[in-house]
This record gives C-alpha cells, structure tokens and sequence, in this order.
C-alpha cells in the first residue's frame, strides 16, 4: 500500500490493537500513539500514515463506544474490527493480521505496556538497507513482577525450549514491528489453536530484539490470572511439541520392562519357593501406581487429540459482528 504523492513515499504501518474491557485505556493509547507518528514524521523524510486496527475482543464495557467514536473523528486512520464474544487476545491478534493492510504492521497492547516510542527505534531498522531485517521485536528486563510468576515464567520458557525445536527467548512480548512479507508468511499457518509467540518464531526471518524496561499498565487491571497463565503455557507446549507423547511412551516401556523383571522374579519364587500370600499392600501399591501412570499418560493423548479435535472441525478462529 506504499503510495506516491509528489515524490514522497507514503508508507502505511498497521496497529493491531487488542482490546478486552479497556474503557479506560482505548483513548490513552490513540492519543499517545498519534504523538510519536508526528515525532516520526517530522524526522523523517518519508511520510508514515498510521492505520489503527483495534480488536474489540467481546469487551462488557464502553471499549465498542470508544471506538465507534475514535472512527467517527478519524474515519480514514482508525478502524475497529468487534467480535461477537470474548474470543481471547491470540484470536484478537489472528483478526488483525489478517485484515491489516499497512506496508509495516505493528501488533501492540493497548495499555502502554508496549511503548509507542519505540516505533521509532523499530521503522528506522526495518527502513536500514544495510541489514535485512524482516522483524524487530521487544525484550521486556526487570518487569516487578510477583516473584512466583517470575519463576513459573523462568521454568516454562526453559521447559518448552528444551522440548521443541522452535526456540522462545525469555520475556519476549507480542510487541513487534514486522513487514509485510513477514505477515504474509505469518497468514500461511492455518491453525486453529494459536501460541503467536512459537508461530513468530517458527516463521523465521532476520530479527532483531529491542530491549526495554517494563513499565506498569496505564490503567485498568491485567485480565490474566496465574491459572490462565498456566494453562496458555500448556497449550504452548503441546501446540509446539510432541515429546509429552514420546515421554508417555517411554515411561510407559520402561514400566513393561520392570513389570516383567517382576514377574520372572515371582514365577522363580513360587516355582522353587513356594507361593507367598505376603505382598497383597505392595501390589495394591504397584496396581496404583501403574494406573496412576496409565491415566497420566491417557491424559497426555487426550489432551493431543483434543486438539486435532479442534483443528478437524474447521471452525472460525473469531466472529466479527461489527467492523469499520
Ligand atoms: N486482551 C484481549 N483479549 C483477552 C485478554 C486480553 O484482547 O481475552 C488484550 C488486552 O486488552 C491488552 C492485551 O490483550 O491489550 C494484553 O492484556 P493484559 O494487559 O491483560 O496482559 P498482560 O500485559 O498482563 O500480559
Ligand atoms: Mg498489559
């Protein structure tokens, strides 16, 4: 969408912004964001067009209203895409990719956590001729964050990365600034269950990571809970990597292989010693255990063909009910 207009190169960045009950913030971060394009503009010789897209994400407060407003008095840069429910922030960001239409496109929290200013930083890295980079994404240091979510992060990232070969860096947000070649690649993974930051990695590409320090949200309250938290990192983990299934099958080789050690001791021992009613608590003990293991590892499959459950069913990722 680059565009020509008396010799200067008019180039459009896309925001995508998802919003879930963020009344307070929807304005704030417009109002922020609109300064640094003017920064940007007056430091450059190109001539960058912001084109907000937010992403109402079935918020229960006034986030529609803000942006119906937002769109009125600013109908040729500010776009809204409104879902019909809650469909979660990964569905807010697969929307927004696939309808943004800017030359760069931004994916960017609404609540300042990601701050605008660094755009700056971003655009001029991408515009270098000197390196190719396709994306610039951002590390997050010393966010005070609750010291257990800090080390469940710590443990999770050294976790999956263990465990896949897509390799995640610690601290990594959705903020990025990519280019178009980079989302158009992003648009050729079809899936249904979403982890952006594994896809972001797994697309490939020069990157180059920006590191800032974490600053508290503007207002509002993070809509995530460590439970949530917990779970997203799960999916992550089984959306990127089958060695929970391999590990099933180990444990479960490993105990048919001591199972039958067993046995050949206790077939010996009753042939040549006589059989024995002693034993009954260890082997209610061993029958625990072992159903213990089965169901653990039932659950690992489960949890694999729930999944493919979903793929199979081919169901849209997000209803848009409104859009502008
Ligand atoms: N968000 C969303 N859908 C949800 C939850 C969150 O679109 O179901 C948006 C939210 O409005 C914000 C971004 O995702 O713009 C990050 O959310 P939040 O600030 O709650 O997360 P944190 O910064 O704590 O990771
Ligand atoms: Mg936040």
């Amino acid at each position: 969408m680059c565009i020509i207009i008396g010799g200067f190169i008019l180039k459009t960045i896309s925001l995508i912004v998802p919003c879930y009950n963020e009344e307070p913030t929807v304005e704030l971060f417009f109002n922020t964001t609109e300064k640094v394009f003017k920064q940007l503009n007056e430091t450059h010789k190109d001539q960058y067009r912001p084109d907000y897209l937010f992403v109402n994400d079935g918020s229960a407060d006034k986030t529609l209203e803000i942006m119906r407003q937002l769109h009125e008095k600013h109908p040729d840069t500010v776009h809204y895409l409104s879902f019909s429910r809650n469909f979660g922030k990964e569905s807010a960001l697969a929307a927004g990719l696939s309808n943004a239409k800017g030359d760069y496109i931004a994916v960017m929290d609404v609540d300042l956590q990601d701050p605008p200013e660094l755009l700056l930083q971003m655009v001029d890295i991408l515009e270098d001729p000197k390196q190719d980079y396709e994306v610039v994404g951002c590390v997050q240091t010393s966010r005070k964050q609750n010291p257990i979510r800090g080390f469940l992060s710590a443990s999770f990232y050294k976790i999956i990365n263990k465990m896949s070969r897509v390799q995640l860096k610690q601290n990594v947000r959705d903020y990025r600034l990519m280019t178009r070649k980079y989302v158009d690649a992003l648009l050729e993974l079809p899936e249904y269950n979403r982890f952006s930051k594994g896809m972001f990695s797994w697309v490939g590409f020069k990157t180059k990571y920006l590191k800032y320090e974490g600053v508290p949200r503007a207002a509002g309250t993070s809509s995530w809970s460590i439970f949530q938290l917990f779970e997203y990192s799960l999916e992550a983990v089984v959306d990127f990597s089958d060695v929970p299934l391999k590990m099933a099958t180990l444990v479960g080789g490993l105990i048919c292989f001591l199972s039958i050690i067993g046995l050949v001791f206790v077939v010996i021992r009753a042939l040549f010693f006589g059989g024995s009613v002693n034993g009954w608590a260890s082997l209610v003990s061993i029958i625990l255990f072992l159903s213990g293991v089965q169901l653990f590892c039932l659950g690992i499959v489960g949890k694999y063909i729930g999944k493919i459950y979903l793929e199979t069913k081919h169901r849209p990722k997000f209803i848009i009910a409104e859009r502008k």
